[in-house]
């Protein structure tokens, strides 16, 4: 018989996401624009399940039951468009293109507008965990028209993560939803590291901790409230030594890489006026410790800055628990971003399903989502995660330690943006009157943007160059 679904593109996580499918049952047919690749799959893990091999995209589509779906692994960008061209030149109406790869979703958007217009479906889905979660089951975000969910959902729900009986995998919303909220979930991502990163900071320098003690430390926050995959890797991280016997952590170039899904994280962010100040800050963090050259030169101006070490013995549970308060605001902020979008484009997404598909498979994936699906459960029109119950009352009991750790973090030279930051934002929502009413006298002077009255409705402008009465606009 034909195949029920296809891969072209079979890198790292295509070739995993084929082995998955096969892994599961499903017969699944199989294509790389270099056929070396395929033969590969087929020679090493053809006995993993039903596969079909294909040398050229027309014998993939040839091999593949009706209405067809063929699951895209490549390159993100330009390699992407050139193979969904050349699929739409032989696909038929009804059929069904998948891109997997991590596309910005403006371009699924684009996409899927282009191939409606050929009659053919196309679903843009975030797929998460990397190559190990494409194997053995990812988080899975697919956008796209409702009707493709029915055809394909089936087949991702069966693959997916599964926490508690139910699978990582839910139909997100129309057009690049689905991308979207990969990417921020990525932004989030970048987020919870930066915090994390902090966090080790804050316990080495002030605590005057080894890197295998703080191993010791996530080793015990795993076991509560932050018990996520980025706290247990982190404790693996900071345990190992190399084959001098040296901490790893001590020894690698502390130049922070990025390919890009929390830049556009913050880009669109900014688009959209959700300020998404964490994971601004973890993208800024990394690009401020990949700039080698201009930090030797502030530290040959200013000599390198001096921490003495001041353990206590409050500091390792006020680190955590500022880590924790820190880390609701950035999925908080992160949470927002996807309710603007939502509402933005139409898409109607459900902010409770995205906290469940997220508790496995991806990289984010953490106890607290529990919480956050909770949350929004509860109440699908939180005006902010921090409004809830629980975290609330989880924030609120953070607090003092929250602000200590970022004291002592000031004082003592130690960079915490992302600590500091979060807190920042906490302050200004929390604060009765915000210094943005001198903003707008400063806006009204220099450009007569114009202000409201808290005491009357109605715009305003005072004659700054005139006699300065006002009138009304
Ligand atoms: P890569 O992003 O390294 O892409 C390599 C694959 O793209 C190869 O199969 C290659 O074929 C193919 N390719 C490149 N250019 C073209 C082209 N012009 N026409 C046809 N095929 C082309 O592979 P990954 O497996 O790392 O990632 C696949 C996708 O999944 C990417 O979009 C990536 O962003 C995304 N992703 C990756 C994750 C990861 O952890 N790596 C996690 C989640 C998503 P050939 O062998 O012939 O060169």
């Amino acid at each position: 018989g034909k195949a029920r679904i296809a891969v072209t593109g079979l890198a790292t996580m295509g070739s995993n996401l084929a082995r998955n499918l096969a892994r599961h049952g499903f017969k699944v047919a199989v294509h790389n624009r270099t056929p070396a690749k395929m033969k590969a799959l087929l020679d090493e893990h053809g006995h993993e399940g039903d596969f079909v091999g294909a040398e050229t995209l027309q014998d993939l589509v040839d091999s593949l039951q009706t209405p067809r779906q063929i699951i895209i692994m490549v390159k993100a960008g330009g390699p992407t468009d050139a193979v969904i061209d050349e699929l739409s030149e032989i696909l038929e109406p009804g059929d069904m293109v998948i891109d997997g790869g991590n596309a910005h979703y403006a371009d699924t958007r684009r996409r899927e507008a282009a191939l409606k217009e050929k009659g053919l479906l196309f679903v843009g889905a975030g797929i998460s965990g990397g190559e190990e979660g494409a194997l053995n089951g990812p988080s899975i975000m697919p956008g796209g028209p409702a009707e493709s969910y029915k055809h394909v959902g089936p087949v991702f729900e069966e693959i997916a993560a599964k926490v508690d009986g139910q699978p990582c995998c839910v139909h997100v919303g129309p057009d690049g939803a689905g991308h979207f909220v990969k990417m921020v979930h990525n932004g989030i991502e970048y987020a919870d590291m930066q915090l994390i990163a902090e966090a080790f900071d804050l316990l080495s320098r002030v605590g005057g901790q080894t890197p295998a003690e703080i191993s010791e430390v996530f080793t015990q926050w795993n076991s509560g409230d932050l018990e996520s995959y980025l706290v247990e890797i982190t404790a693996e991280v900071l345990k190992h030594v190399d084959a001098n016997g040296t901490p790893l952590v001590q020894v690698i170039e502390d130049a922070a890489e990025q390919k890009g899904t929390g830049r556009w994280t913050v880009q669109e962010a900014l688009e959209l006026g959700v300020p998404v100040t964490g994971i601004a800050e973890a993208v800024f963090a990394r690009s401020l410790s990949g700039h080698t050259d201009q930090r030797k030169a502030v530290r040959d101006a200013f000599g390198a800055s001096e921490v003495v070490a001041k353990p206590d013995a409050d500091l390792v549970d006020d680190v955590r628990q500022a880590l924790y308060a820190s880390k609701v605001v950035a999925y908080a902020q992160g949470f927002d971003m996807i309710r603007e979008a939502s509402k933005n484009y139409d898409w109607n997404i459900d902010l409770g399903a995205m906290a469940t598909i997220w508790r496995g498979g991806c990289i984010i994936r953490a106890q607290f989502l529990n919480r956050i699906r909770e949350a929004y459960d509860a109440n699908p029109d939180l005006a902010s995660l921090l409004v809830d119950n629980y975290f609330r009352d989880a924030v609120q009991n953070a607090e003092a330690a929250w602000r200590r750790v970022v004291v002592r973090a000031v004082e003592s030279g130690v960079p915490t943006p992302g600590f500091v930051s979060a807190l920042a934002y906490y302050d200004g929502l929390r604060s009765e009157r915000l210094p943005a009413a001198l903003v707008q006298g400063q806006r009204d002077f220099f450009g007569a943007h114009t202000y409201r009255r808290v005491d009357r409705p109605g715009s305003f402008h005072t004659l700054w160059s005139g006699d300065r009465s006002e009138v009304e606009a």
